[in-house]
């Protein structure tokens, strides 16, 4: 009777709970399961109690998901010992797409003795694809970044030996093999110089700047991260003056502040607060717009954030690219903005941590007409979008 109130009460708690819940016994039946779990295996309630899950989906069907949650629970049964935060792959009925749970297994005991194991699930599958899809646009734009700045390394050098070819072949003390050989490689260079300059085509189709509002610039940037500043929760702070606006390349503006706000968000895996700000201002005597991303998170270290800007550095481990802030200096230069790093970490608890990332745009850094810049970024992004 102990056992069946203790139940009821499970019940009832785990009932309106916001994420998923489950418990398994040791032949991975499920003795408890609730409203959201079973929500999200499409399977009702009910139907769950007494059944593994490999018998409640049509077999073959879920990429192994059942597998997965076997193994998880008989390790758990094993070692006794949770495991925390991992990440299940795969697909379930009522629609073929691949989607992503973050589980975590952990020991019940009860009348002395390990009896079940319960799982928590929530799922990630948005937060994934946004994750993915910021992944490769930063990597696209550094490939832009790199293949553009070695065609132009190239085309100097280049443009010396076309000349040098060409002053050879006027040479009249040259053989009539000589002469030919030279024709040839006049041939050949032109070749390489056409490659250059298709490169260089390729990677800066020609765009326009526009007039770029801050504040659209802003919701565009929360609503691609939206996912995740939801769970763990993040408190977004804005102050985005309605004038506040910029003459510049929109798409790469959002790709900047996509990143700072990226970040930001990974330095506070517990949560905390995002500050946006943006307000027109004058700084050494030139009028602009200064926009700020602040974030209450880990904070770095002197010896990290003086490599922030260099490609590949990354301190995420499986998550980073090391490429969000390389590229974003690319188009912080094209606007000829400034930018200015603080970050704190605590040493003590109750100390406070966070970093501000402050950037002023002068208005005229981009100067008004038709420009033939558009960073790889943009192009090969939207492209592949
Ligand atoms: P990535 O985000 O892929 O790691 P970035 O170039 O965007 O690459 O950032 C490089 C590194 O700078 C991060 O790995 C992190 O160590 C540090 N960093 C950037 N922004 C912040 C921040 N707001 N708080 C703490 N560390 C940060
Ligand atoms: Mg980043």
């Amino acid at each position: 009777q102990g056992t069946q109130e203790t139940l009821h009460l499970l019940d009832s708690m785990l009932e309106g709970a916001p994420i998923g819940f489950a418990f398994y016994d040791r032949e991975y039946r499920y003795i408890r399961i609730n409203q959201r779990l079973a929500q999200l295996h499409g399977i009702a309630v009910e139907d769950h109690i007494g059944k593994r899950l490999r018998d409640l989906l049509p077999p073959g069907s879920s990429m192994g998901v059942p597998d997965q949650v076997e193994a998880l629970v008989q390790s758990v049964f094993d070692t006794e010992e949770a495991v925390p935060e991992k990440e299940l792959v795969g697909v379930l009925p009522g629609s073929d797409e691949t989607r992503t749970w973050q589980v975590s297994y952990f020991p019940v005991y009860s009348g002395g003795g390990l009896r079940w194991v319960g799982v928590i699930a929530r799922e990630v599958t948005e937060r994934k694809r946004e994750e993915e899809a910021m992944r490769r646009s930063e990597k696209m734009a550094a490939a832009g970044r790199l293949a553009a700045s070695i065609a132009h390394e190239i085309n100097n050098p280049l443009e010396s030996v076309t000349n040098l070819m060409y002053l050879l072949r006027q040479d009249p003390s040259l053989s009539a093999a000589g002469q030919e050989y030279a024709s040839m490689a006049q041939a050949e260079l032109a070749r390489v110089g056409e490659i250059t300059l298709q490169t260089l085509r390729f990677y800066r189709q020609s765009s326009y700047a526009v007039d770029v509002r801050m504040p659209d610039v802003m919701q565009s940037v929360l609503l691609l991260h939206n996912g995740r500043l939801k769970s763990p929760h993040v408190d977004v702070r804005q102050r985005l003056d309605e004038d506040s606006m910029l003459f510049g390349y929109a798409g790469e503006l959002r790709q900047l502040f996509a990143n700072l706000v990226g970040n930001a968000v990974d330095a506070m895996p517990t949560g905390g607060v995002l500050y946006l700000r943006a307000r027109n201002m004058r700084r050494d005597g030139k009028a602009g717009v200064r926009v700020t991303v602040a974030d209450t998170g880990m904070g770095m270290s002197d010896a990290v954030r003086r490599r922030i800007f260099e490609p590949f550095f990354t301190t995420k481990e499986a998550t980073g690219t090391g490429l969000g802030l390389w590229v974003s200096e690319e188009i912080l230069s094209k606007h000829r903005g400034t930018l200015l790093v603080r970050s704190r970490q605590s040493h003590f608890r109750g100390d406070r941590s966070g970093t501000v990332f402050s950037i002023f745009f002068p208005y005229d850094g981009v100067p008004r007409g038709p420009r033939i810049v558009q960073s790889a970024a943009q192009v090969l992004a939207d492209h592949l979008a």
